[in-house]
């Protein structure tokens, strides 16, 4: 047993003694975890991560790539979140990356964007992208977001509930959080192991299943926290794409490492586009029939409620 192990779970109630604790071998991918005996997340200490930071996206202009998959994505958000129908929203973008999306988000016409991406040179990228973008959660205003997304970005971070917590204060009244994360508890993990796209095995802190929203449920009562219905298929069609490219390549995030990532290699590239193209009908078909609860991402957005309207009759708000 190690010494730094903590004593309570960082991702469920950090005042319960639950711990974490025992080995949890899973699946095929090689790694033991810790998994909580109450919330049940699977948790890889930090010192058995391969590497915590990501590979900066593709820089010469906007890949085609992603601009029709954000579409896809964008199509799904408005349909399912009324509230983003409103272009005056105040958006923010926690891990924005290179910036991409809040290009994207600028483009629909979205005027009040703004993102955090904690490592300089993605931030230097995005910063070169014409958007504003911050470094640290101290230097967000608080009470300001109507919409925060988190994509992607909560199975990095260390204590996720306290982090939430500190997101929270971020949001204007009546603002929402969407989470989206890999899920544990998926298809694509079932059946292909190590080459599941998303779950970036080693590389990720967190490892959950639906069993995050009872937890966030159990943790902010007052809280209205709920899976976002439809399918993401941008999410879905390529993470099908990325897991059965992976399977049959021996080669984990094949795909999405070559498309969409700043690999070199033209020839990859090549292989990487007519491989997606022979593999886009099977998963298709597969994103159509596989559960939205045995999606690849489960997404959801946690809403905290307003305690009393008279508390505002006296501001201008
Ligand atoms: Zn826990």
């Amino acid at each position: 047993m190690h010494g730094t192990m903590p004593m309570t779970c960082p991702a469920c109630d950090e005042s319960a003694d639950a711990g974490l604790r025992g080995l949890a071998e899973v699946w095929d991918v090689g790694l033991s975890f810790l998994r909580c005996d109450q919330c049940k997340a699977l948790r890889l200490p930090p010192m058995r991560q391969i590497k915590a930071s990501v590979e900066t996206d593709i820089q010469k202009g906007d890949s085609r790539v992603m601009d029709a998959l954000f579409q896809l994505r964008w199509r799904w958000l408005t349909a399912q979140l009324p509230m983003l129908r409103d272009r005056s929203v105040r958006i923010l973008d926690m891990g924005c990356g290179d910036g991409q999306f809040l290009v994207f988000l600028r483009h629909q016409g979205y005027a009040k964007v703004m993102g955090l991406e904690p490592e300089s040179a993605r931030r230097a990228n995005a910063v070169q992208r014409g958007v504003a973008v911050v470094a640290e959660m101290d230097e967000l205003p608080a009470g300001r977001f109507d919409v925060i997304f988190l994509w992607h970005v909560l199975e990095h971070v260390n204590a996720p509930l306290a982090f939430l917590g500190a997101l929270r204060t971020k949001l204007a009244p009546g603002g929402t959080i969407i989470v989206s994360i890999p899920n544990q508890g998926g298809g694509q993990p079932r059946l292909f192991g190590r080459y599941a796209s998303f779950l970036d095995y080693g590389r990720h802190v967190w490892y959950w299943d639906s069993v995050l929203i009872t937890v966030l449920r159990a943790h902010w009562r007052k809280d209205r926290v709920e899976f976002l219905r439809g399918r993401n298929f941008e999410y879905e069609i390529f993470g099908w794409v990325d897991t059965l490219a992976g399977g049959m390549t021996r080669s984990a995030n094949f795909v999405h490492s070559r498309l969409k990532k700043n690999i070199p290699g033209v020839g990859g590239r090549m292989a990487a586009l007519v491989l997606s193209g022979l593999l886009l009908p099977m998963a298709w078909i597969l994103s159509l029939i596989v559960p939205p609860s045995q999606g690849g991402v489960l997404t959801f957005t946690l809403t905290p409620q307003e305690e009393r309207i008279s508390d505002r009759s006296g501001g201008s708000a």
